[in-house]
């Protein structure tokens, strides 16, 4: 195993050194073997020792633990210190195939950065960022991963006494938009530039070939913002807490605290129990995210052109692309989504049906899905709508298109791969917490199973893609910090 540490070798003011704090009594919850294979990690093989590395009682031989700086825009508010609170960066490892990725401990204990938090996440949010992260990435979204859960016999406290956790996660890298912003707010032009050549080298190593670098760097990172948010709005998750601090510049969904994916579709869902006027809700995630690019870009000014007028208009002008480019990515998706190429009278007709399952109330996913065999069986699909009258309609125009656009062969295959049959549903996740809390992590297994091909039938799992019942139903979700 190579462990390396590139971020450890920036100069100081990037991080602290620092270890994390062992816990009491660190207990393996699970592990993700196929991800540890992945990054070609020499493991143990027991439990017990496991435990220990996955709590942050021990270090993977190699490590230098450091908690990263990094400012933020939180609900439209600037706080220039944020960093690494309850997290611990144990370096970077390398695999054959030269993928590197970063291993980072959350809920490993104080660091400076805690700004008088216990530096602890409680169960129950590592559970649903175990199960949320590792879903997208099963679904081919970009995203961090999960490689371990650990319960640290040492209680939290919340609200309530909880008991404590520890989750592993890995990413191409965890410099976030806030990392940025921490060093501009500074003045620190040099430090700006330093981070800058770290993401060009470790995330967007083409930037490095073009003219201007930096303006190619911003390029690069709007344009992996662009297609994550279309992956996003295509599978009905909302984020929850979009700030520039939990805003990769890897284009890797991250930090997954108050998430939820839409049952019933509906276009300003907000679960967050601290999103209280819906800043982050569904239907705004595109335009929010070309705001934590403009936050970006306005870091990155000083790197774009010696000029500063010249500079803010090279950056307007990526910026302005921004939101083209989702839409060209969301168009494709959507259109996917019903089987049809991605041109604008098939986006017209996708439109509609969003339309109608809006003013139905029906599930996001299982209408879709449905739709993949509603060429010769639509029982299943109209079951869905109060609207009949209008849900036939809608079919006939849909069939017709498929027969003008040539796709009725390919619709079923094309919609199948665009809609998963099983997401993370906020009621499952919550039942596996539950049960996790009183010792009991079956339903957790066995929902991490189902997801791990969402894409599949599984006939045999068929009550995790049933929405929830009324009484089941979670209206809100809370981040745990
Ligand atoms: P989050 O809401 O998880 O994105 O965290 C926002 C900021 O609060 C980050 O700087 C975190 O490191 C910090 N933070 C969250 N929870 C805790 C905690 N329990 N102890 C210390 N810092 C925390
Ligand atoms: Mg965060």
């Amino acid at each position: 195993m190579r462990f390396i540490n590139s971020y450890a070798h920036l100069p100081e003011p990037f991080y602290q050194r620092i270890d994390p704090e062992p816990v009491a009594a660190p207990s393996l919850i699970r592990l993700n073997r196929p991800l540890a294979e992945r990054l070609e990690l020499d493991l143990p093989e027991d439990d017990a020792d496991l435990a220990a590395l996955f709590s942050g009682n021990r270090l993977l031989p190699g490590s230098e633990p450091i908690a990263q700086a990094y400012a933020g825009h939180q609900f439209g508010q600037f706080v220039p210190q944020l960093g690494d609170g309850r997290a611990h960066l144990l370096g970077e490892t390398v695999n054959k195939a030269g993928e590197r990725f970063d291993i980072q401990l959350k809920g490993s204990g104080r660091t400076k950065f805690s700004r008088g938090g216990d530096g602890r996440s409680p169960l129950g949010p590592v559970l649903r960022e175990y199960v949320v992260s590792e879903a997208m990435h099963a679904m081919g979204i970009p995203s961090t991963r999960a490689l371990a859960m650990t319960s640290t016999g040492q209680p939290v406290f919340r609200e309530a006494e909880l008991h404590g956790a520890v989750l592993t996660r890995v990413a191409s890298g965890f410099v976030r938009v806030g990392t940025f912003e921490y060093f501009a707010a500074r003045r620190m032009e040099d430090a700006v530039r330093q981070l800058a050549d770290h993401v060009i080298e470790r995330n967007h190593p083409s930037a490095s070939q073009a003219d201007n670098p930096y303006l190619a760097l911003f390029e690069a990172i709007c344009s992996a913002q662009a297609e994550l948010m279309a992956r996003w709005m295509c599978v009905g998750f909302v984020h929850g807490v979009m700030n520039t601090d939990n805003t990769a510049v890897s284009g890797e969904t991250i930090d997954f605290g108050p998430c939820a994916f839409l049952d019933q579709y509906d276009p300003e869902a907000v679960f967050s129990s601290i999103d209280h006027f819906g800043r982050y809700a569904f239907n705004r995630q595109p335009t929010i995210m070309a705001w934590n690019l403009a936050c970006l870009g306005g870091c990155l000014i000083p790197l774009l052109d010696d000029d500063e007028s010249r500079a803010h208009t090279a950056g307007e002008a990526v910026l302005e692309r921004f939101i083209p480019a989702f839409a060209a990515h969301y168009t494709q998706g959507l259109c996917s989504k019903i089987g049809l190429p991605g041109d604008d009278e098939s986006f017209a007709l996708a439109r509609g049906l969003l339309d109608l399952m809006r003013r139905n109330g029906t599930d996001f996913t299982n209408a879709f899905r449905a739709l993949c065999d509603a060429q010769t069986d639509p029982a299943p699909f109209t079951a869905l709508f109060a609207t009949n009258e209008e849900i036939r309609h809608w079919l006939d125009d849909w069939r017709a298109r498929l027969a003008l656009t040539g796709s009725v062969g390919t619709a079923r295959e094309t919609m199948r791969s665009a809609t998963p049959a099983f997401i993370p549903r906020n009621h499952r996740i919550e039942q596996a917490i539950q049960a996790a809390e009183v010792g009991d992590f079956t339903l957790v297994d066995r929902l991490i199973e189902v997801l791990r091909r969402p894409y599949e039938d599984q006939p045999e799992n068929a009550e995790y893609a049933a929405p929830p019942r009324p009484e089941e139903r979670v209206e809100q979700t809370f981040c745990g910090t």
